[in-house]
């Protein structure tokens, strides 16, 4: 048995749910199971609904009208007219339909969880519902019979032995009817809500899942042809790594690489199940293998995360910034759910290095400024290298401001600033 997730630009249009099925053909004697994302930018979306709905600017109904005619229009491409297809997801909508009519009443979490799964049951619901069509049999699974979290709304927590019970008890038999295929990123609790697992959690999943089911290995579909050595979009010459181990994927991940969600290697590795990103647009191509095996010697590999702050913590009574004070400030971190990127300290001062959430930064300053003095910089980068070599670090540094710079082992971070450039006139 394999699991296999297709992420949301693999099914971002009609031509992309066909491109899914021809894939597929190639493994129509195999067990798989399935996991598929919302269908392009379609969370997003979702969430400006949810955030007009609570809000009450008035616009969440027209901005969920957009959502409805993005999926009525890829399956009006995809279907004949008499499908019940269009019942189906006409029905999911209407449900959604009946809640923004109402005053907004529950906590923005839940409400948020409830309205933007709303994607991966509509997605989910047309690539099977398509695959069927396509002499590939797909059973449709409620992943919320089997994922069961505890009721942290937008952050759920799964419970293990629960999920790896209700995978085993149901997953077994729908394979042997054909392909299984369910909704990345949700789960579900013990009174039946609709919870999620935090924001591209659809490849922790597809983790899960093999976890439970112990398969042979998991493949993440992508737009790439494996995990590179940076993002394409920001640099050229980027190459493919061909093989990886869990541990570094993981330390890639925690600085930041987006190709695949940091919670997604552990379940894996406990279970030493290879794991291969792959491209849907290249399907027969090696794709990058992630797994046991010891580390070689890896590339530089580069990790850019943007909108970046950097807050400049130094004690008012001139204390050092030791065991106490730092218990303190960690604190207070975690009470915001602050997530530190980098830090670094002197005697009387603490520099921490965060992703920008405005309002949570804000409450953190208040509660730690009676005690300390508080400098932010934002508008900042992060850039991470591994396995670094200083041509490389040079070039990064040309015409940038560093405001902090760390290295430990074969890793380097800075905090830069764009400095606008001087010429003369
Ligand atoms: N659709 C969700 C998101 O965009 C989950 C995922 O894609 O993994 O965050
Ligand atoms: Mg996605």
């Amino acid at each position: 048995m394999k699991v296999f997730k297709f992420g949301g630009a693999s099914v971002k249009n009609a031509e992309g749910v066909k491109n899914v099925a021809k894939i597929l053909q190639s493994y129509k004697d195999e067990q798989l199971v399935l996991i598929i994302s919302a269908m392009g930018k379609m969370t997003n979306a979702l969430e400006k609904v949810v955030d007009a709905y609570y809000n009450k600017t008035g616009e969440a109904a027209s901005l969920f009208e957009d959502v409805k005619r993005f999926h009525y229009g890829i399956i009006q491409e995809l279907f004949e007219g008499n499908n019940e297809i269009f019942d189906l997801i006409n029905d999911t909508f209407v449900e959604v339909e009946w809640v923004l009519e109402d005053e907004p009443e529950e906590s923005y979490d839940y409400i948020y969880d409830q309205i933007v799964s709303i994607g991966e049951f509509t997605s989910t619901r047309i690539v099977s519902a398509y695959l069927n069509t396509q002499n590939l049999p797909t059973t449709w699974l409620d992943v919320r019979d089997v994922i069961l979290t505890d009721n942290s709304y937008r952050e759920a927590k799964v419970n293990w032995q629960a999920t790896e019970q209700q995978a085993q008890k149901r997953v077994p038999d729908m394979l042997k009817k054909g392909f299984v295929l369910t909704q990345g990123f949700i789960g579900g609790t013990s009174e039946n809500f609709t919870t999620t697992l935090g924001r591209e959690g659809s490849d922790f999943t597809a983790a899960i899942f093999s976890y439970c089911l112990n398969a042979e290995s998991m493949s993440v579909w992508k737009d790439v042809p494996g995990i590179l050595t940076a993002n394409p979009k920001l640099f050229k010459n980027v190459s493919k790594i061909d093989r990886l181990s869990y541990r570094e994927a993981i330390e890639m991940t925690y600085y930041g690489a987006k190709v695949i969600h940091p919670k997604t290697i552990k379940p894996l590795q406990n279970k030493n199940i290879p794991l291969y990103v792959k491209s849907f647009i290249e399907p027969a191509g090696a794709g990058t293998l992630i797994s046991d095996e010891t580390d070689s010697h890896y590339p530089p590999i580069i990790v850019v995360e943007t909108n970046q702050v950097l807050l400049h913590i130094s004690t008012r009574n001139f204390s050092f910034v030791a065991e106490e004070n730092l218990s303190r400030i960690f604190a207070v971190l975690a009470k915001h759910k602050l997530k530190v990127n980098m830090m670094q300290n002197t005697a009387i001062s603490f520099s921490v290095c965060l992703s920008n959430r405005d309002e949570r930064i804000e409450a953190f300053i208040n509660d730690l400024k009676d005690d300390f003095k508080i400098i932010k910089d934002d508008n900042l980068e992060l850039i991470t290298v591994r396995h670094y070599l200083s041509e490389i670090l040079e070039k990064l540094k040309a015409g940038k401001l560093i405001l902090l710079e760390a290295s430990l082992g074969g890793t380097v971070q800075i905090v830069v600033k764009d400095v606008p450039q001087i010429e003369r006139v």
